[in-house]
């Protein structure tokens, strides 16, 4: 871990793409150049900082599935570690965490990895090294406003979907299964209402919310009172929102989804930045209705749900899953069949349950080998270190000297100093 070494951090002081842009990075990406330009496995690098923190590391550890996007507390933890590692500040604005307490999380991040390929194929033209925008990864956008296309989420190589970043070792840009380019897609035109989106979240990402959580309430009521002279009711009808949903906003403290607050600002006519700047004093409502409607419900599921599933075939899928000779997990499958784990034990209990069933045995018994693979490494390395005539070593010097997979060893630290308190010839 010597090249980590650094004299003014601990990680390279990467500097974040787009910051303060529409376009601006996002930590996932970000993360995945840093392990790059360290050498590293994505994978290890995660491993690597959770146990610099104390964190355990489990042994099915995919560091990808941690929500670099999101606005979870974890996202933000990342963040935080990554900025004090790398002495880079803010990175929590490569997140959607500063608007936490404006938009409500559920369906807010895509569940499907997609990217311009016009973006990456540009980036590389310009000899820069091609990044993940953070729009790409929220549910609502379809579309590039900069390449006015819609945006992809196959391999034009491949054809595998969940293939941007989804791996150990990730090159950005680069297809994680077939290693082909991602910038060579065909991505259809998109259409007006898809860039309208497009563009309105671009702007909400290019400036930092004002309105802090204390002001949200009073900002939804003010919303309400200018739009619908405070009539919930009519308010809902004018954006084809829930009249209980709204009611949730104004009386239980509830926050509005992301296409909620796009209907506010497409029946508006205000910039989504301009609501959670809270610039409302100059806001002049249209006079005619909008040009284009907006569907409210649309889902990041879309797509998914109205597939034709044909459960027979599916499970046969997964029953081939079952005789493949690593097994996987329950989350793999469900990205290998693009359905949701719910679906799957709901359609399919009986492979479902056999999945994860092999899934566990196998883990608990890799885990068992490895704990005794590293019982083993660390005796031999004491006792020949006492033999040696030297003192004996400490946790984290032992640590330094195992190999990856051990590194992620459950506890680690734990059975490093158990392993060696039984070789102390003291
Ligand atoms: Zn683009
Ligand atoms: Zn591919």
């Amino acid at each position: 871990m010597t090249n980590l070494n650094n004299p003014r951090s601990t990680l390279h002081a990467l500097v974040p793409m787009g910051q303060g842009m529409a376009d601006v990075e996002s930590l996932s990406s970000y993360f995945c150049r840093l392990a790059h330009s360290h050498g590293m496995t994505a994978r290890n690098l995660a491993a690597w900082t959770l146990d610099h923190y104390e964190q355990p590391v489990p042994d099915d550890f995919k560091w990808f599935r941690r929500s670099f996007a999101g606005m979870s507390m974890e996202t933000e933890q990342w963040a935080a570690w990554l900025a004090e590692l790398t002495g880079v500040a803010n990175l929590d604005h490569l997140t959607l965490a500063p608007w936490r307490h404006l938009i409500s999380n559920p369906s807010l991040t895509s569940v499907s990895d997609r990217w311009c390929p016009c973006c990456l194929s540009e980036d590389r033209e310009r000899e820069q090294f091609p990044y993940l925008r953070l729009t790409w990864d929220l549910a609502p956008v379809a579309a590039c406003l900069r390449h006015k296309v819609e945006l992809v989420s196959k391999c034009p190589h491949c054809g595998k979907s969940n293939v941007r970043n989804r791996a150990s070792t990730v090159v950005i840009g680069y297809c994680t299964s077939c290693g082909g380019f991602l910038g060579n897609a065909k991505a259809a035109p998109a259409t007006p209402q898809a860039l309208w989106v497009a563009r309105q979240v671009g702007l909400m990402l290019a400036t930092l919310p004002r309105i802090a959580s204390d002001g949200v309430a009073t900002l939804l009521e003010t919303i309400i009172e200018r739009m619908a002279q405070g009539n919930v009711a009519a308010f809902a009808q004018q954006l084809g929102l829930s009249k209980s949903g709204v009611w949730h906003w104004v009386r239980k403290g509830g926050l509005p989804t992301l296409p909620a607050w796009l209907g506010i600002a497409l029946h508006g006519r205000i910039g989504l930045e301009r609501l959670f700047a809270g610039e409302l004093s100059n806001w002049q409502l249209p006079t005619e209705p909008v040009q284009f409607s907006m569907s409210l419900s649309a889902s990041p599921r879309k797509g998914i749900q109205s597939r034709k599933l044909i459960w027979e075939d599916l499970r046969q899928q997964l029953r081939a899953m079952l005789v493949e000779e690593a097994p996987i997990s329950l989350a793999d499958a469900c990205l290998r069949t693009g359905l949701d784990h719910k679906l799957l034990y709901l359609r399919a209990n009986t492979e479902a349950r056999a999945i994860v069933d092999r899934y566990q045995r196998h883990q608990a018994a890799s885990r068992e080998a490895k704990e005794i693979r590293l019982q083993a490494q660390v005796g031999e390395l004491i006792r020949e270190r006492f033999d040696a005539g030297f003192e004996g070593m400490s946790a984290r010097e032992v640590w330094q000297t195992l190999d990856s997979d051990l590194k992620t060893v459950r506890h680690t630290y734990r059975q490093v100093a158990k392993a060696i308190a039984a070789n102390d010839p003291k």
